[in-house]
């Protein structure tokens, strides 16, 4: 399997997180990712860049260094009702947006209510992965979560950041994704890298993924097409990505 896609990245821009674009790629660029998303954290996160940064992204090429640049945000899922924290203006010049459950934003509440936010998630269009879904302090009904993951064409992440500091912990992921390969459901590899060696080192990842012996056709990470073409149908409003741009 190759992979060549990194779909949850920070820069510097997220005060937590200590490289550049410019870095992110450059390491991109020497492990064979040939894409990356940049999400940084959305406005309600309080090493969040303002949400210009998020709105400003424009600016930048599409390809830099080499690697496709899809310009993204984490946003934070604020409530039961799967509100986010991104004003409207921003989310329409965005090509990939990744939701997230933190404990800042959303405190940890019961399974049932983390299942509701995580379906009225689902129903906005907009969305493309959850990530760190596998977090201890956010359980949930795995296989009911799978059922709308699949209904809804989401994407979900299995991300080595969490994986690696232990707020996953590595049986949930085994149980989420073993749900998920059950119901066809597509996931992305992320490294959810807060410094630019992290971007596609997926080790943990792919130790949980070969115990659950995911089919790799539902794997998106490997699949350069897939997600340019997603990038563009699910976000009309934001600049639109050339299918033949990494095309050698
Ligand atoms: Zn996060
Ligand atoms: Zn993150």
């Amino acid at each position: 399997m190759k992979i060549i896609a990194d779909l949850h990245t920070h820069t510097l821009a997220s005060s937590h997180a200590y490289s550049t674009i410019r870095e992110n790629c450059e390491i991109a660029k020497e492990r064979g990712i040939k894409v990356i998303a940049l999400t940084d954290h959305a406005p309600l996160m309080s090493d969040a860049p303002h949400e210009w940064h998020a709105a400003n992204q424009h600016i930048l090429p599409q390809v830099i260094n080499g690697v496709c640049v899809l310009k993204g945000i984490e946003a934070d899922i604020m409530n039961t009702k799967g509100e986010l924290d991104i004003p409207d203006y921003v989310v329409g010049k965005l090509q990939w947006i990744v939701a997230s459950f933190h404990g800042p934003v959303f405190p940890p509440m019961s399974e049932e209510d983390h299942l509701m936010a995580i379906e009225n998630v689902c129903k906005n269009p907009l969305i493309d992965v959850f990530a760190h879904l596998t977090t201890t302090s956010y359980p949930f009904d795995y296989k009911e979560a799978a059922k709308l993951f699949s209904k809804y064409d989401k994407i979900v992440e299995l991300n080595e950041a969490s994986l690696r500091s232990g707020a996953s912990k590595r049986e949930n992921a085994v149980r989420l994704f073993n749900e998920c390969k059950s119901e066809g459901v597509k996931i992305a590899i992320d490294s959810d890298a807060h410094y630019c060696e992290r971007i596609g080192d997926f080790s943990a990842v792919l130790d949980v993924l070969k115990e659950v012996k995911y089919p790799e056709e539902l794997i998106i990470s490997t699949d350069l097409d897939y997600i340019i073409n997603r990038a563009n149908k699910n976000h009309p409003s934001a600049p639109k990505i050339d299918n033949s741009i990494m095309r050698i």
